[in-house]
């Protein structure tokens, strides 16, 4: 196995100097930083370079450096039932042991790379698991109309196509074509 070659500069990138390597020893930090690309599952998402306020303790154990911590991080996606575009945040917590030495380190572990470690495969699988799969602006969002595609908190609980309003009557001759059937795939 080889080692990770960390760039120090990488935002997610975080130096364990001050540690040293007294087990015991423990350090906290709070940086703001700024959101890795490509965080989304579905229709939610931590927008790219959004700020995340994350929390950390450092602590120095025999194998490494035990980092637990918490972030928290604005999100922006779809209603996943009348496709808005809504914002909302999402707060997790992590906890991970970056190993010395890959001798003592199982296959998927994190090592250090010298004094530094790289968070942002941690903090990636901590928001992942989080992001809910169906998000929606409200909990009762009442989502779009089945027949016509409408947006039912906007037209309101009477809207229905079972019955032909007298108000249309004069309209009855018409044929509406109202299916879909050329859906996009
Ligand atoms: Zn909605
Ligand atoms: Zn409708």
């Amino acid at each position: 196995m080889s080692l990770p070659r960390l760039d120090p500069r990488a935002p997610w990138v975080i130096s364990t100097h001050d540690l040293g390597r007294r087990p015991g020893s423990m350090r906290k930090m709070s940086p703001t930083l700024p959101a890795p690309v490509d965080l989304a599952v579905g229709m939610i998402g931590v927008p790219k370079d959004a700020e995340v306020e994350v929390d950390l303790r450092l602590e120095s154990v025999m194998e490494g450096v035990l980092v637990t911590g918490t972030a928290g991080a604005p999100l922006s996606g779809e209603c996943s039932r009348c496709l808005d575009p809504l914002t909302s945040e999402i707060e997790v917590g992590f906890q991970e042991l970056f190993f010395y030495s890959a001798e003592d380190a199982g296959e998927d572990d994190s090592l250090l790379d010298g004094e530094l470690l790289d968070l942002e495969p941690t903090f990636r699988d901590a928001v992942v698991l989080a992001l809910p799969l169906s998000p929606v602006c409200r909990e009762d969002c009442p989502g779009l109309c089945p027949e016509c595609g409408a947006k039912l908190a906007d037209a309101g609980p009477d809207h229905r196509h079972d019955r032909v309003d007298s108000r249309w009557a004069s309209l009855q001759g018409l044929k509406i074509d109202d299916n879909e059937d050329d859906q996009e795939a």
